[in-house]
């Protein structure tokens, strides 16, 4: 049967892609009356916006399997013109599985031959069915004459393509052929009506798809109301590819066209429907009774990847924004009805930042209105969408009663990022997805000026490094790691690079480039990028070439922003910068830094690994005026006078902002150490919290003796902020991790619970007032206490959490996480375990979910573990988007270690099955149970596993990484074991005598 082989060979392409890529350009599907529909397989792997270690607990649901519907076809090879250097096809019938030449480089790309000015496109999801049909034209101009037209189409059939030329008023018929691999329409012209360049040209088909059982494209979805009824709604998510699946297009970001869009919906229940642009007209019973058509007014020039419909029954909670420059528009926040009262929050925090974001850039806020819309089981945490910004729930709904402290900053975090790139991204463009870092990166610092100008108590400048440049810095230390420009093609490869280097290292080097250019040249620069590229696209080059035209260090006349930024883009890593004294004088050289002294990288770098670096110190004479410095890619050292005195010191990369690491002199950690325990504000916080980051990388690395990092530790006996706090927890927790099989262990949780007691006394368990950054220290104190077997936090989180279990006891939602966690631990009750199972069975708040999961996943039993990772297969009690986030809280727990290894290898195959190798969080999951592994019998049994699941998909880098992680524990071990034993038996104090 012809259409059962074709499934097989489509499923074959889908389980094994890399040897497939040539071969599939042996199929084209050739069809005369075109009836083709394929719901391809996609990566299920959803595009976070957002930062991904935020995301950690977001995984997609998959996509459905594929399917197909087809009359009649043929495979016959293809005649795509850049196949032409491959070699000819000999078969077309079966797989050439031989075939190993690479690929052209531009493959994936469309020709351009044609490029798009303008679509009108009807749209009309029908929500019962869970279907949608359109209909498209667009307008397009010839660049090179052509025969062939190629756009992108995927998942959709599509009908009576023709063409219309501007000199002629007769359409023209054109013949569809599908390339699957590249995700390709090819819309083949009569020989009579070659394209010629500089002529414009109309193209117009009608097409369907399917909405139900997706994520992403136009997918359905759908949400409870308070009566238990379920309300359909249409919505999407396009970024980066997956606009071809709502309508055929040309999708690639910097073939920007306008759209007119007009989407039909139903006229009773309220619904209405939602896009880019404000409606400016509906059509009552359009195109039948029961129906209206909503016509918006046409866009501006935007990319495909930021169109966006919803169709929806939601309400809005509005405000009217009078900025400084320009027009007043209103902006909306959407929610389903019974949630409305929720939206208040993101309504005025939105309003706040939208108008210092004006007055930023200095440019007007570029559409007629702004939207924000909470989309119920959305499954990234929110998407720029231009005018009409959608959410996760979590990311944008905050309820007082509901919402901790650090749900309510992510909501404001989220709202910043996504309104920073209504220009950053949006009005400017990236050209290919290669420069992806430039939106990401930039839209990632961005948004914490944003939050600070609503919330400049919240200290959230501060909380930069803890945030972005710590997880980081420890991943770009690997030899796993990749530049932050890097050469994407496929639509797989563009998913991948949605990850912590593109977003955090973005970040980190952008925030560097602002301080070293200065603020004022740095938003000037910005502002004359977007100003001169508006409506269309850039790359780092013209950014850089503006802040080059503004800034100028008289110190280094030679030395542009493009130098300097080119080798923290363009290579992976960054320096370690080691400071040596002699006699009058400070010696600074670099070299790269890595976590693994021992480690060589076969890989070449073309700058060598040798950085431009911004230095910036004080000094022990003046320890408040920050004086700057350059280290050239080529110095062999740089020299800098010391104060007198042989005791005098420099303290190198104020408040963490460059983007690098320093190593002194053994003295100078000791000077150090003995300052902050005499004056804790002897430095400030980001200095405090920079030395603790670095302290550790470089003792983990061999570079600094483990007992001096360990000494820095003891100045937190006076510590009362935030951001080093939860610095240090995870660095002790970690530590504790390691040494779990050795007698240091019972000394390192002493030496915690007393280190952290002053802390613990100065935030006590009542919440009160709105002191964000106490409410934060809070969190992280009573955690790290409860973590460390701290006896009153133990026995107090289990009081409170007999309350709520027993009598419905509210807790205050920032400490729900450690009164759940700790006290369903302490109790250690299978009958509570079950009572708190049903509690978050029944649950339909997210964040109250999630918290009430990592609790169950806490419990300290082995049996009872492997029950949950059992019923967790069942999507009524885990949702699969949850899945993979349940399977790592059970790893994260000792008793759970084992247990979740165990499960994953076993149900391999299942995993694999439910979430696709192309969902790169399935990848990511090896590293994240397996990260505290630290013998060699486990790094064998990991070994053995890739072995006989030789199949990488999207997790390759993540399999290096894991690898590369046990090796290190396990070097770790037979390094420091013995030095922080040692320290650990010395540091702890006699406990004192109670009287
Ligand atoms: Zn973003």
């Amino acid at each position: 049967m012809v259409m059962g082989i074709l499934k097989s060979i489509l499923d074959a392409m889908m389980a094994n892609k890399v040897i497939t890529i040539l071969s599939v350009v042996l199929f084209a599907f050739v069809i005369s009356t075109t009836v083709l529909a394929v719901q391809k397989n996609d990566q299920a792997a959803e595009i976070d916006d957002l930062r991904a270690q935020l995301d950690a607990s977001s995984t997609p649901s998959p996509t459905t399997t594929s399917e197909m519907e087809q009359t009649t076809f043929e495979l016959t090879p293809t005649t795509t013109p850049s196949m032409d250097t491959s070699p000819a096809p000999t078969t077309t019938t079966t797989m050439a599985t031989t075939t190993e030449a690479p690929l052209p480089p531009d493959y994936y790309r469309l020709p351009n031959d044609v490029i798009p000015l303008h679509y009108d496109l009807w749209l009309h999801p029908n929500l019962d069915e869970g279907t949608f049909t359109g209909r498209v034209s667009i307008d397009v101009s010839v660049v090179s004459t052509t025969r062939t037209i190629v756009l992108h189409s995927n998942g959709l059939t599509i009908t009576n393509p023709s063409l219309k030329l501007e000199t002629s008023f007769t359409p023209i018929t054109l013949t569809p052929q599908f390339d699957l691999e590249r995700e390709f329409l090819q819309l083949n012209v009569p020989i009579s009506a070659v394209l010629q360049p500089d002529t414009n040209a109309t193209i117009s088909m009608s097409f369907s798809g399917k909405m139900s059982g997706k994520i992403v494209g136009l997918y359905s979805s759908s949400y409870p109301t308070e009566n238990g009824e379920t309300v359909k709604i249409a919505t999407s998510k396009f970024e980066p590819t997956f606009a071809r699946q709502a309508f055929p297009c040309f999708d690639e970001p910097h073939l920007k066209a306008t759209y007119a869009i007009q989407v039909v919906h139903p006229s009773t229940n309220k619904y209405h429907a939602l896009s880019n642009m404000d409606a400016k007209e509906t059509l009552a019973n359009t195109p039948t009774a029961g129906l209206n058509t909503t016509v918006f007014n046409p866009s501006v020039p935007m990319s495909t990847y930021l169109v966006v419909f919803i169709v929806s029954d939601f309400e809005y909670d509005a405000v009217r924004i009078t900025p400084s420059l320009g027009e007043r528009f209103e902006l909306r926040v959407y929610t389903t009805p019974f949630q409305i009262q929720n939206a208040r929050f993101a309504r005025n925090t939105a309003e706040k930042i939208i108008n210092h974001y004006i007055d930023y850039f200095n440019i007007e806020y570029p559409l007629p209105k702004l939207d924000m819309a909470a989309i119920p089981d959305f499954v990234s945490g929110a998407m720029e969408t231009w005018g009409l910004v959608t959410y996760r729930e979590t990311s944008i709904l905050y309820n007082e009663a509901t919402s901790s402290t650090a749900n309510k900053q992510r909501v404001a975090e989220v709202i910043a990022h996504e309104l920073a790139h209504m220009w950053f991204g949006n009005l400017v463009t990236m050209k290919w997805w290669n420069e992806l870092w430039l939106n990401e990166g930039f839209a990632s610092y961005i948004e914490y000026k944003g939050v600070d100008s609503a919330y400049p108590e919240w200290g959230i400048m501060e909380q930069f490094a803890l945030d972005n440049l710590h997880g980081v810095l420890t991943l770009d230390a690997t030899l796993g790691s990749h530049p932050i420009v890097v050469k994407v093609e496929s639509p797989n490869q563009i998913t991948e690079i949605f990850d912590t280097i593109t977003y955090s290292k973005g970040a980190s080097v952008i925030r560097m480039l602002e301080d070293f250019v200065s603020e004022p040249i740095f938003k000037e620069g910005v502002t004359k990028y977007l100003n001169k590229l508006r409506y269309g696209n850039g790359e780092s080059k013209d950014l850089m070439d503006q802040l080059d035209e503004l800034f100028k260090d008289p110190s280094e006349p030679d030395l542009s922003v493009t130098m300097v930024m080119d080798t923290f883009t363009k290579q992976k890593g960054f320096p370690v910068i080691t400071v040596a004294r002699s006699g009058n004088q400070f010696r600074l050289r670099q070299s790269r830094f890595l976590a693994d002294p021992n480690a060589t990288d076969t890989e070449e770098s073309e700058f060598g690994y040798k950085w431009y670096v911004p230095l910036t110190y004080i000094t022990s004479e003046d320890s408040t005026t920050v004086k700057r410095a350059w280290m050239l890619r080529g110095d062999d050292q740089v020299s800098i006078d010391a104060p007198s005195g042989s005791d005098s010191w420099i303290k190198l990369n104020h408040n963490q902002v460059g983007y690098y690491r320093v190593n002194y002199p053994e003295n100078v950690w000791q000077q150090f150490s003995e300052l902050l325990s005499k004056d804790i504000n002897a430095f400030s916080i980001g200095d405090r919290t920079g030395l603790l980051n670095d302290a550790f990388a470089l003792a983990d690395a061999s570079q600094l003796r483990y007992d001096l990092a360990l000494e820095l530790t003891r100045f937190l006996a006076q510590e009362t902020e935030y951001v080093p706090w939860a610095t240090v927890s995870s660095k002790m927790k970690s530590i504790r991790t390691l040494i779990y099989d050795y007698p240091a262990y019972d000394d390192i949780l002493l030496y915690v619970r007393q280190l952290i007691q002053r802390a613990y006394d100065s935030v006590g368990w009542t919440v009160v007032g709105e002191d964000h950054m106490k409410n934060r220290l809070r969190t992280t104190v009573l955690d790290l206490a409860c973590s460390f077997g701290h006896d009153d936090c133990l026995q107090k989180a289990h009081e409170l959490f007999r309350g709520w279990l027993d009598s419905d006891v509210a807790v205050h939602p920032d400490l729900r996480t450690v009164v759940y966690y700790y006290g369903l631990q302490r109790s250690a009750n299978i009958t509570d375990w079950e009572l708190v199972k049903e509690r978050f069975r029944a649950e339909i708040d997210a964040n109250e979910k999630a918290k009430l999961m990592s609790a169950l996943a806490g419990f300290p039993d082995a049996k009872v573990l492997r029950r949950l990772l059992d019923d967790a297969w069942d999507p009524q009690l885990v949702r699969e988007q949850d899945h993979l986030t349940c399977i790592q809280n059970v790893a994260a727990n000792k008793h759970g270690e084992q247990i979740a290894w165990d499960h994953v290898r076993i149900n391999w195959d299942r995993l694999v099955e439910r979430y696709t190798l192309g969902e790169r969080n399935l990848g990511r999951m090896i590293p994240s149970i397996t990260g505290r592994f630290s013998t060699p019998v486990r790094l064998m049994e990991l070994e053995d596993f890739f072995r006989r699941n030789p199949e990488a998909g999207a997790g390759a880098a993540a399999r290096v990484q894991a690898l590369e992680n046990i090796g290190n524990n396990i070097k770790w071990l037979e390094r420091n074991l013995d030095i922080v034993t040692k320290w650990l038996s010395t540091a702890i104090l006699p406990v004192p005598v109670k009287h």
